[in-house]
């Protein structure tokens, strides 16, 4: 059985230890998907048989902490339901550690992973992918294809064929820079501070420290002296926030009876949906 795992991100990564024979199509490279998985994607749970790192997280808030505020600044005009109240000032955590998965992808080379393989078409008919790699096209035959790109983009290569009767998904991204701090208040290894900021003139909206490093994440865009628009993040956190949308579940349904499974809180289209949900959801799949 051919299964093909799109997305060699988190999700990805878990479906490539849940199915070790499967091909995984990456359309970046392992070092812009290496600070994603570094990245403060941790467990809320902790996840047994399965390399995760404990880890001990403070959250604060800065700012006047309106719970208003803050959701007009990272969803502007789009206001979703956010609560600051449940912010739980210290809570024990799990990192994922991928670093022996991407090891063992690495050592087995192209039959298992193929970076910088982008996927432009899923043709559900015949069961076929067509991918371009460095400008060159090519086709890969799957039986299963596993996929953990955005339900929006799952919908746009598979040409959903309804895809006009439902309106359209919106995905805003979220751009991370990383800087380094100021040399005090280094904290251990194994605790991450993390901090919102609900002030609207302060351009970033949460900020993890790890040992100096700091880690801002934006939704915004900035200006320079010269008014001209510049990102004020440099690594784009994929795909940024979810939008609700009324007809997840026939959609999800669709792909299933086309034997594409949507794995990941993007893939799945799902708000709350968290990294060690994805490893049960993964756990539990049978294709
Ligand atoms: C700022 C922020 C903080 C978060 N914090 C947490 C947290 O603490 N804990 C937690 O559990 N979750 C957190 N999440 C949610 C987290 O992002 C998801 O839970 C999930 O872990 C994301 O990983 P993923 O592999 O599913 O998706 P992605 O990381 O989006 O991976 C999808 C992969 O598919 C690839 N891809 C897409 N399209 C194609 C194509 N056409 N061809 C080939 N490849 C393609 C992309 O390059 C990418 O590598 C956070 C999200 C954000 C934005």
């Amino acid at each position: 059985m051919r299964i093909v795992i799109v997305g060699a991100s988190i999700s990805g990564m878990m479906a490539s230890v849940r199915w070790p024979d499967a091909l995984l199509v990456e359309a970046g490279m392992p070092q812009s998907i290496a600070p994603v998985l570094a990245s403060v994607f941790y467990a809320h749970q902790p996840v047994p048989g399965f390399a995760t790192k404990p880890l001990r997280v403070t959250t604060k808030v800065l700012g006047r902490n309106k719970p208003r505020d803050y959701a007009e600044k990272v969803y502007q005009n789009r206001l979703l339901p956010v609560s600051m109240d449940s912010i739980v000032p210290e809570v024990q955590a799990w990192q994922w550690d991928f670093s022996a998965v991407m090891a063992d992808l690495r050592a087995s080379g192209a039959h298992r992973i193929r970076w910088n393989t982008k996927v432009v078409g899923v043709d559900w008919l015949h069961s076929y992918l067509h991918v371009m790699c460095g400008g060159t096209a090519e086709v890969i035959p799957y039986d299963h294809l596993i996929t953990s790109a955005p339900m929006p983009v799952m919908l746009k290569l598979a040409e959903y064929s309804s895809n006009s009767t439902f309106p359209p998904f919106k995905s805003e991204p979220i751009w991370l820079r990383n800087i380094p701090g100021p040399e005090i208040g280094k904290l251990e290894d194994g605790h991450i501070e993390v901090t919102y900021c609900s002030d609207l003139d302060v351009l970033w909206y949460r900020r993890n420290q790890r040992g100096y490093n700091y880690e801002y994440e934006f939704t915004q865009r900035g200006y320079d002296k010269l008014g001209h628009e510049m990102r004020l993040g440099m690594v784009p956190l994929r795909p940024g926030k979810l939008q609700p949308h009324d007809h997840v579940l026939e959609i999800r349904e669709w792909f299933k009876e086309r034997s594409i499974h949507l794995v990941g809180r993007y893939a799945m289209w799902e708000h709350k949906w968290l990294s060690h949900q994805t490893w049960e959801q993964i756990a539990e799949m049978r294709l």
